[in-house]
């Protein structure tokens, strides 16, 4: 299954997205996972993306579309894939549309993991005492809750009109959501 995890920062969608993959032994692609890695081992794409992710801003789409690009490449893909944080913007929606017609295949689903905008500023706040996340201090989560409403909750919208769009309740236990995930994508 071809399947696009969406929602705001803090809904929850890097666990689940985790979850969900193992389910269905598809890989996790988690754009913000793939920048993380980078920013830790220092490489030059890692030293970019970081000057983006401690603003809350998002990295520049041709940087964003090259990675994910070359990631969707990989053998362990080709049966399908979870994307994590990807797209995020209608530039990138149209640059996965085009890489995924060249290899001639298609999403089979968009699922929304939502949740309340208070219930998302105290998930990252406890997330930033928890795993000590740069980008997760309160400016910052602000900020890209702004971002989000911007530029990327239009997106739904899209995959909506292409009834693709599934939306499932991020509130609960961890064990209820991903059944309810499951049951979306099934
Ligand atoms: P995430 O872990 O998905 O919340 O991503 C963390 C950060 O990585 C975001 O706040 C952005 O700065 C950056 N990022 C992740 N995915 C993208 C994307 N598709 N486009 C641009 N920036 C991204």
């Amino acid at each position: 299954m071809r399947i696009l995890l969406m929602g705001p920062p803090g809904a929850g969608k890097g666990t689940q997205a985790a979850l969900l993959a193992q389910r269905l032994s598809i890989p996790h692609i988690s754009t913000g996972d793939i920048f993380r890695a980078n920013v830790s081992q220092g490489t030059p794409l890692g030293r970019k993306a970081q000057e983006y992710m401690d603003k809350g801003e998002y990295v520049p789409d041709d940087v964003t579309n090259a990675m994910v690009r070359d990631r969707l490449t990989w053998e362990d893909a080709v049966n399908g894939f979870i994307l994590d944080g990807y797209p995020r913007t209608t530039a990138q929606v149209s640059e996965l549309d085009a890489m995924l017609a060249h290899a001639g295949i298609g999403l089979d689903v968009v699922v929304e993991l939502h949740a309340q905008p208070e219930v998302l500023l105290q998930r990252m706040v406890k997330r930033a005492a928890d795993q000590g996340r740069s980008d997760d201090d309160p400016t910052v989560i602000r900020r890209r809750l702004e971002v989000y409403a911007a530029e990327t909750a239009p997106l739904l919208e899209i995959y909506g009109q292409r009834n693709l769009l599934r939306q499932v309740d991020g509130i609960g236990d961890i064990v209820d959501v991903t059944s309810r995930l499951v049951a979306a994508v099934s």
